[in-house]
């Protein structure tokens, strides 16, 4: 199975004689054994197999497969969201005591997750500009930094990740990469060919497509060499005492261990799992996700240049369009393109932003991205209410500032509806 349009729809699952073609629908929270010797097994980690649905589901696992094919990872698994996903891909390496380099152009609630609440469990963050030379991305690292964190198409800044700068100085200190690829999703780009070592997703967004359910994913690559920087993971590299002293990193390998770390510590402990009913929905999903990716690029760009040469709008942000800041590491690491999300301010300022979105027929307003539906967002007067004109200009939201995620209608359709809004 070479290409991902293939992958997308057969990866994961394979039915053997007389079984349902679709994946089945596990809805169940436990399992059955025949004695419990074989359960035993289970607890043990010595068997593979299903006990109870907070820690793993088959439906859930025929999904992950499916995502880890579609990375070229080596394992997966699913979480409730997207939040859950980044949450456990960082406190799986890092603990109290620990550090994390990350870019500062991240989503805004991953910004809040880690310079907020996981300072308030112990571990300390450095934010870096993703355009920092290599010297001030070096000197961001400490001796107890445990990752380095990005997102390949920033939400909602459109920053292109420059993977290589970022994966030579993690690699450099001994520690993974850890990239979140939300907007490009594995058909635009492929973060692990780049040297990242774990990606993260929110599913909610192209890869369920259709506002229907929220969740997260996370997928080793299966490169980073562990017990090379043995004393730097000391979770991975010794025995776990919460599980009869397995050590995962030599009972698992460099392939498995992180994934079933993060499965038999985290999702035990904290139970983010993902609903076997919702990975069903995101398996659907799934099986049109090249079709919807290449429909979104190709309506976001058209519409970047109708914006771009209306003259009621002031700016346009779209890496996929010629002449934009990131347009060329773009092409480097996108070739087929980048994702549906555009950001544009109109003349007039947030009044003018405001009155254009009221008028707009087809585009909705949500808080939503990166779905079917187009929509759009007003961050000076939604998610950034609470600041004022300076302090929007100091995070990168200017109060003109428009996040339009561009759908799979009609492109005709969408630029007639926003032509209205911008002229009547
Ligand atoms: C939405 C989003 C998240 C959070 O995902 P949820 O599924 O809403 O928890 C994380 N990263 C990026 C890039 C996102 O766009």
């Amino acid at each position: 199975m070479a290409e991902i349009e293939t992958k997308c729809i057969h990866a994961g699952y394979e039915p053997k004689n007389g079984e349902s073609r679709m994946i089945p629908i596990i809805q169940s929270t436990t399992f059955k054994y025949d004695s419990s010797a074989d359960m035993g097994k289970l607890f043990d980690l010595e068997a593979e197999g299903y006990f109870y649905t907070r820690l793993a589901n088959p439906t859930n696992d025929y999904v992950a497969k499916k995502i880890c094919a579609l990375e070229g990872g080596s394992a997966a698994m699913l979480t409730s969201s997207g939040q859950a996903a980044n949450l456990f891909a960082i406190f799986n390496i890092a603990s109290a005591g620990d550090h994390v380099v990350a870019s500062s152009s991240i989503y805004g609630g991953t910004f809040n997750l880690f310079n907020v609440t996981m300072r308030k469990m112990g571990i300390d963050f450095t934010f870096v500009s993703p355009e920092c030379t290599e010297e001030e991305l070096n000197a961001a690292f400490k001796p107890n930094t445990k990752a380095v964190f990005g997102e390949t198409i920033a939400n909602p800044s459109l920053v292109i990740f420059d993977f290589e700068k970022f994966a030579k100085a993690a690699h450099s200190h001994g520690v993974p990469l850890v990239v979140d690829n939300t907007f490009a999703t594995p058909v635009n780009c492929r973060p692990f060919e780049w040297g990242a070592d774990i990606v993260t997703h929110s599913t909610t967004k192209y890869m369920d497509g259709h506002d229907a359910t929220v969740g997260g994913c996370i997928v080793d690559s299966g490169k980073f060499d562990w017990m090379a920087h043995k004393d730097k993971f000391p979770g991975l590299c010794t025995p776990d005492e919460s599980y009869h002293g397995i050590t995962y990193a030599e009972k698992f390998g460099q392939t498995g261990a992180f994934i079933t770390k993060c499965t038999a510590q985290l999702m035990r402990d904290f139970g983010c799992i993902q609903a076997p009913m919702n990975a069903y929905f995101l398996n659907l999903g799934l099986e049109s996700l090249p079709l919807r990716v290449e429909r979104h690029v190709a309506n976001a760009t058209a519409i970047a240049k109708f914006l771009k040469n209306h003259p009621k709008v002031e700016w346009v942000n779209y890496p996929g369009l010629e002449g934009d800041k990131y347009y060329e590491l773009a092409k480097k690491y996108m070739p087929k393109g980048t994702c549906g999300v555009i950001s544009f301010g109109v003349k007039g300022g947030r009044k003018a932003a405001e009155d254009f979105m009221g008028k707009l027929k087809i585009g909705m307003i949500a808080t939503h991205v990166a779905d079917s539906r187009t929509c759009v967002l007003h961050p000076a007067s939604a998610t950034h209410r609470q600041l004022s004109d300076q302090e929007l200009i100091d995070c990168g939201v200017s109060p003109d500032m428009i996040r339009l995620s561009v759908g799979v209608e009609n492109v005709n359709d969408l630029i007639a509806d926003l032509k209205n809004a911008l002229e009547n």
